[in-house]
């Protein structure tokens, strides 16, 4: 049975931020004030911090502590947001393995969470336009009686897709809302971090 381990998922998506916070920050400058990068990389690197020093023994553990270390480290929109995700995962991931169903349902709970803590619809210009393709690719794909590799594929498709539709949208909602039409003709941040998630998760497939 394939599953996700979620350390890997959250050491990857910590690399993967490495690797992207100057790209991360340049979008943040565009539309908003230049910190996504550097908010994100802090999470990042506090998360596995955490991992080291404090292992947690289920996947749900595992990701509740990046939730609360995300909630505590980040300032800004993104880490409560962020820290949302993980916690709500959490709740639907508990103590069992992360095959694709139960993975699929943990990635819904969390986007479900996004949702619920900021409110943001399709089309808002928001890590909800990468991330809810995602949740939808992965249930379809699931659905249809795709594997779980063959799924995440699916999943960073819609997720990449959704982040540059974001482009010439309107922002409504955060610091970018403020912009109004001014935010049209760039990629919104949080979509760009939000692919890379769900890019990690593809690393952390046993
Ligand atoms: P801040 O906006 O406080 O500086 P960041 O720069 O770290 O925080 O994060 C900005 C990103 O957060 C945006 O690009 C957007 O994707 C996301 N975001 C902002 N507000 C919301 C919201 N209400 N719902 C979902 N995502 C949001
Ligand atoms: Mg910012």
């Amino acid at each position: 049975m394939t599953t996700i381990d979620p350390s890997r998922w959250l050491r990857a998506f910590a690399t993967l931020i490495d690797e992207h916070t100057e790209e991360l920050t340049a979008l943040d400058a565009a539309i908003g004030d230049a910190d996504h990068g550097s908010n994100m990389q802090r999470g990042a690197a506090a998360v596995v911090a955490a991992l080291d020093d404090d292992p947690q023994p289920t996947p749900g553990a595992v990701l509740k502590q990046a939730g609360m270390v995300l909630i505590r480290s980040v300032g800004g929109a993104s880490g409560p947001l962020y820290g949302t995700f993980f916690l709500r995962s959490a709740a639907a991931a508990g103590t069992g393995e992360l095959d694709g169903p139960a993975f699929a349902a943990a990635f819904r709970a969390g986007l479900d969470g996004v949702v619920a803590r900021g409110k943001a619809e399709s089309g808002d210009k928001t890590m909800f336009d990468a991330l809810a393709p995602a949740a939808t690719a992965l249930d379809a794909e699931l659905a249809a009686g795709a594997a779980l590799p063959e799924a995440l594929d699916a999943a960073l498709v819609a997720a990449t897709a959704g982040r540059d539709a974001t482009i010439p949208l309107i922002a409504r909602k955060g610091r970018a809302s403020y912009l109004g039409e001014r935010s049209v003709g760039h990629q919104d941040p949080g979509a760009t971090s939000a692919t890379l998630l769900v890019r990690a998760a593809r690393e952390a497939l046993r």
